[in-house]
């Protein structure tokens, strides 16, 4: 089967079966297959592709497994990442909490960062990538995770990782930025999201009875760890801007950022002296 013929069957195999943007998934399946880029599909309209691979992927898309999933890699700030089961799929609110951190560490000379709750790294590594003057430590107690993190940070020399729960401190350089796009949402609230978001792993997304846990520890185990005037970046929920605001004591200048979708999503703050 050629590369255009497969991708018309895809789109009308998942729009008969009631998938969304299914040209959209039809291209990037095909494309992945095809070892090109999306973009190139034009120039590869009569490729072979193996149809039983594609027929694979296609179902396991039917079945609601997020598409980010079955293709195992994702797009996120300037590079690409590993992803699967285990790990948050990036999403492009956070990179705009990246590029901010970017903008920012970018300034600073050599500098500590952590991004805490790391996943896949994307946040962490998108940061290293950017800005060699930084060292970035990146922790993440998941051993689900673990293996994507690993993948992703492989031969990113400023990249570390550290696997652990956040709540721990000691024995950490203090740190100049920290960077964090934790889990928060209310452990209630999980049930009814969205069914390709329950693919995804709870422990990324559960932030306890209010959302708010990871904040909580941010602010009481993190704000000693950091240097007078050291920037945090995090991201948030949309609705929790005020009550993310009220509870980082440790620092000044807090300020409630929207996303490109005009939803409240990031919370930048200074760490007082
Ligand atoms: N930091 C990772 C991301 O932004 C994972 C976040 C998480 O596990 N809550 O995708």
């Amino acid at each position: 089967m050629t590369v255009k013929e497969a991708y018309n069957y895809g789109v009308y195999f998942l729009s008969c079966n009631g998938v969304d943007e299914a040209e959209f998934k039809s291209l990037c399946l095909v494309c992945h297959l095809a070892g090109i880029k999306n973009s190139d599909y034009p120039l590869h309209l009569q490729d072979d592709i193996i149809m039983k691979r594609f027929a694979d992927l296609l179902w396991r898309v039917k079945s609601g497994e997020p598409l980010q999933y079955v293709i195992g890699k994702w797009d996120f700030y300037e590079s690409e990442f590993y992803v699967g089961k285990g790990v948050l799929i990036p999403r492009p609110e956070t990179e705009e909490l990246c590029d901010l951190a970017i903008k920012h560490i970018k300034g600073l000379g050599e500098c500590v960062v952590y991004d805490l709750c790391a996943g896949s790294g994307c946040i962490g590594i998108s940061v290293a990538r950017a800005c060699p003057n930084a060292t970035v430590y990146m922790i993440e107690k998941s051993s689900d995770a673990m293996p994507y993190l690993l993948k992703n940070a492989q031969g990113i020399e400023n990249a570390r990782v550290i696997c652990g729960d956040i709540k721990n401190t000691n024995d950490l350089k203090k740190a100049d930025v920290v960077i964090s796009n934790p889990p928060y949402i209310k452990s209630d609230d999980i049930a009814n999201l969205q069914s390709e978001v329950l693919f995804e792993p709870q422990m990324a997304l559960d932030g306890g009875k209010d959302g708010l846990d990871f904040y909580r520890i941010i602010n009481d185990n993190w704000s000693g760890m950091m240097y007078e005037n050291g920037h945090l970046f995090l991201e948030i929920g949309e609705t929790q801007g005020k009550e993310v605001s009220e509870l980082l004591t440790g620092f000044k200048d807090i300020t409630v950022i929207k996303d490109l979708y005009g939803n409240d999503r990031i919370v930048t703050a200074v760490k007082k002296g």
